[in-house]
C-alpha cells in the first residue's frame, strides 16, 4: 500500500526519482526509494525503502518525541504524516501494521567529513612500504571526497597497482562540480 501511494503522491514509479529531502522535518528526513523488488527474493507483494535523518535529537513534528526515543514504528508514523499518508486514518494504520521499520543508529559514520589535514591521514602506500597498504575511507588521497564508495575503491586500485599490478591505470577521481552539464542539471534541479 505505501508503494501504490506513494506512486500517486509523486507521480512517477518507485525508484525514478532520486531520495526525497522532507524539508519541513525536524528530523531532516530523506525518503530513499527504489524499483522494487530491491532485493532478488524480495516478495513481490512487500516494498523496502529506507529513510535517513541528520537531527535525532529534535522533537518530530508528528510524534512529539527526539527521533532517538522512537520505536521503528513511530519512525514510521512521522514519515506517514509528512507525506501526507495520514489524513486517512485506516491506510495509515494498516501500513503501520503491516510494515516492519528497523532503526539504526550511525554515530560514527560522519566521522569522515572531519577536517583533515596534511598528515592526518595516511597515504594509501605509506612512504617505505613494501607491503602493505592502507584501503578506506580514513587514507589520504589528495582532494579526494569521502563517502563515496568511489574513494575506497579508487584507494584500492592505487595499491593494488603498486604492490601487484603496475601496469594498472588508475581512473582519476570524478569532480562533478567542475563538470559543466552536472552543473546545469543541477542549477535546474534547484530550480524545479
Ligand atoms: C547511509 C549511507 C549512505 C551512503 N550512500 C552512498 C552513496 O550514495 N554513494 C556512495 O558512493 N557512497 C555512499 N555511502 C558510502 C559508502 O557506502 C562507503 O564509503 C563505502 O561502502 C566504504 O567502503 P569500504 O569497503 O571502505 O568500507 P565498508 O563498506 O564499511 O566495508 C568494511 C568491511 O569491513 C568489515 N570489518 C570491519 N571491521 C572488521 C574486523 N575487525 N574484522 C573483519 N571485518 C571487519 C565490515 O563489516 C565491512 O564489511 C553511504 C554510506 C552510508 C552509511
Amino acid at each position: 500500500m505505501f508503494q501504490r501511494k506513494f506512486e500517486w503522491l509523486v507521480e512517477r514509479q518507485m525508484g525514478r526519482q532520486s531520495p526525497l529531502p522532507i524539508t519541513a522535518s525536524p528530523w531532516t528526513l530523506h525518503l530513499h526509494t527504489y524499483r522494487q523488488p530491491l532485493f532478488p527474493n524480495q516478495p513481490r507483494d512487500t516494498c523496502v525503502i529506507w529513510v535517513t535523518a541528520l537531527r535525532d535529537n529534535k522533537i518530530g513534528k508528528f510524534v512529539k518525541k527526539s527521533m532517538l526515543e522512537c520505536t521503528g514504528r513511530e519512525i514510521l508514523e512521522e514519515l506517514l504524516g509528512h507525506l501526507q499518508f495520514d489524513q486517512d486514518e485506516v491506510e495509515k494504520d494498516e501500513i503501520l501494521n503491516t510494515s516492519t521499520c528497523i532503526p539504526c543508529m550511525l554515530p560514527y559514520s560522519i566521522s569522515q567529513f572531519l577536517s583533515r589535514a596534511k598528515g592526518d591521514r595516511p597515504p594509501v602506500v605509506p612512504a617505505g612500504s613494501k607491503n602493505f597498504a592502507f584501503l578506506g575511507q580514513f587514507v589520504e588521497i589528495p582532494h579526494g571526497i569521502v563517502f563515496t564508495t568511489e574513494y575506497s575503491v579508487l584507494g584500492a586500485i592505487q595499491a593494488v597497482r603498486k604492490f601487484v599490478k603496475p601496469s594498472l591505470v588508475v581512473p582519476p577521481m570524478y569532480f562533478g562540480q567542475y563538470d559543466p552539464l552536472t552543473c546545469i542539471s543541477v542549477a535546474r534541479a534547484l530550480a524545479r
